[in-house]
């Protein structure tokens, strides 16, 4: 029997909209064997006329904006103006891989030292695996997508089960732009099929956005068949601030990159270190914004703050709460359901955190701002760095060598200075430690999946 896994439920209404049966066992036969055909056209077709139909894919998504943006308001409960804004972001990366896409796959000649010509050719090497997370539906499967088609690589992709909608909607645009059918195929899979399709053969990679959990599973099937994997995991980014001339204009900052998503971003600055001549001061302006927030059903205008995307995600992040006040930490807002359905957990801003505590290591998915205060400089790299992740980072300082003193410490993939943590399509996005393998966007992201094949002349 196939049950319903995928299905759109309101989170903000708990209202369960639509079931989708899981896909057959032929069905997932089906989608290979097409993801695998397309390849063996898919390669031989020109790369500028792979980027001209990922370029189409772009215009595509932007002329859908209005009725994609609301798909992923009803399924996972995102604020219209925050799904315009993902899917200006999907537009701009499927933009930027169609025109930089050819150049970046260019061959690069070699100076052979026994004399010949030698040359990497960067070439597709297959059908590739896409797991992709509820918290950006469009814009984690653009990131993979876009580098990969332009490549010549083909996609499977399977998506979070609470994101049928909004993973058929994609389909359709793959399919409307004219890409050769199989060059994009998605399945609503069970894990066990996921299993299957990373070891069939014809399977080449497996890029996985999600948490720890999921990411440890993908990868061990993938060990285990010798496929190579890109995984985007958790993060639990520090924001220092070292010195501010308006600490509440720099808490502003610091608590709309929080609260964007409603926290549910895996490069949100959930830990906010902060040195102690200024950290009163931006404890209070964060916790006066959160007061200011209008939380409520994203569908209704006038709301500015959104649900959670499910119930269970809710109780998780109000448990995480309430063990941390439990072992001694102070709560100065938040930290309780603001609604009936049981998703719209209330903007909470938490000091007092200490080891032991599970706000302290763990990741935080959802609308909590943890305040440290330190001391110093020292002790504020010390700090962000007592973490098993290590995605993004920000420091702010108007010293900018200071800044830059402290970036250079800091184990993580990527580091911004006087910004809080973004996303965009030429900067590569990724992390170290626990929180993944490889990156995505820009340059790098068409690093990934290739054959940096060699040709050598004599
Ligand atoms: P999740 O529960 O790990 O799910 C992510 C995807 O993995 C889903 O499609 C899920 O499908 C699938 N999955 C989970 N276990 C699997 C298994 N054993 N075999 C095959 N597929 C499996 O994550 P989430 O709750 O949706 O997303 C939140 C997490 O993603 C956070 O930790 C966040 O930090 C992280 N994230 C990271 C990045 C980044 O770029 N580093 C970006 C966004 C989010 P099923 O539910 O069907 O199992």
């Amino acid at each position: 029997t196939r049950t319903a896994l995928y299905r759109v439920q309101n989170p903000a209404t708990g209202i369960v909209v639509e079931e989708f049966p899981t896909a057959s066992d032929a069905d997932v036969t089906a989608a290979l064997a097409s993801a695998h055909g397309a390849y063996l056209a898919w390669r031989e077709v020109p790369i500028l006329e792979r980027a001209r139909l990922v370029s189409r894919v772009g215009e595509l998504f932007a002329e859908r904006a209005e009725e994609l943006a609301a798909i992923i308001t009803e399924e996972m409960g995102k604020l219209p103006q925050e799904a315009r804004g993902e899917l200006g972001l999907v537009t701009e990366i499927f933009d930027y891989y169609a025109t930089e896409g050819p150049a970046l796959a260019a061959d690069q000649p070699i100076k052979a030292i026994g004399g010949g010509r030698a040359v990497i050719q960067k070439r597709p090497v297959g059908a590739l695996l896409g797991i992709m997370p509820w918290n950006y539906p469009y814009y984690q499967v653009a990131r993979f997508a876009a580098p990969n088609l332009v490549l010549g690589n083909t996609i499977i992709l399977k998506h979070a089960p609470n994101c049928p909608r909004s993973a058929l909607a994609m389909q359709r645009i793959f399919d409307d732009a004219g890409l050769p059918p199989g060059a994009y195929v998605n399945v609503f899979a069970t894990n066990g099929q996921v299993a299957d399709i990373i070891a069939d053969p014809r399977v080449q990679g497996v890029s996985l956005t999600g948490s720890e959990r999921a990411g440890a599973a993908v990868a061990e099937i993938a060990g285990r068949n010798l496929k190579k994997v890109v995984l985007e995991l958790g993060g639990s980014d520090p924001l220092i601030v070292l010195d501010s001339a308006d600490i509440a204009a720099t808490a502003r900052i610091a608590f709309r990159a929080r609260m964007s998503n409603s926290g549910q971003a895996c490069n949100s600055p959930k830990r906010m270190i902060v040195t102690g001549d200024i950290y009163d001061g931006f404890v209070a302006e964060l916790t006066a914004q959160a007061a200011a927030l209008c939380p409520g059903n994203p569908a209704d205008a006038g709301t500015n703050f959104a649900p959670l995307a499910s119930p269970a995600a809710a109780a998780q992040l109000l448990a995480q709460i309430q063990d941390a006040v439990d072992k001694g930490a102070t709560l100065h807002t938040g930290g309780s359901y603001l609604d009936e359905a049981g998703s719209l957990v209330a903007p909470t801003i938490l000091t007092g955190v200490t080891p032991g505590m599970r706000a302290y290591s763990e990741e935080l998915f959802g609308p909590v701002a943890v305040v440290y205060r330190v001391d110093g400089d020292e002790e504020a790299g010390a700090l962000a760095n007592d973490s098993e992740y290590g995605l993004g980072a920000a420091v702010f300082s108007a010293d900018i060598d200071r800044a830059q003193r402290i970036a250079d410490r800091l184990d993580a993939g990527m580091v911004s200075i006087n910004q809080p943590g973004g996303s965009s399509a030429e900067l590569p996005f990724g992390g170290v430690k626990r929180s993944g393998v490889g990156r995505e966007l820009g340059p790098l992201g068409m690093d990934e999946f290739v054959n940096k094949k060699l040709l050598y002349i004599a």
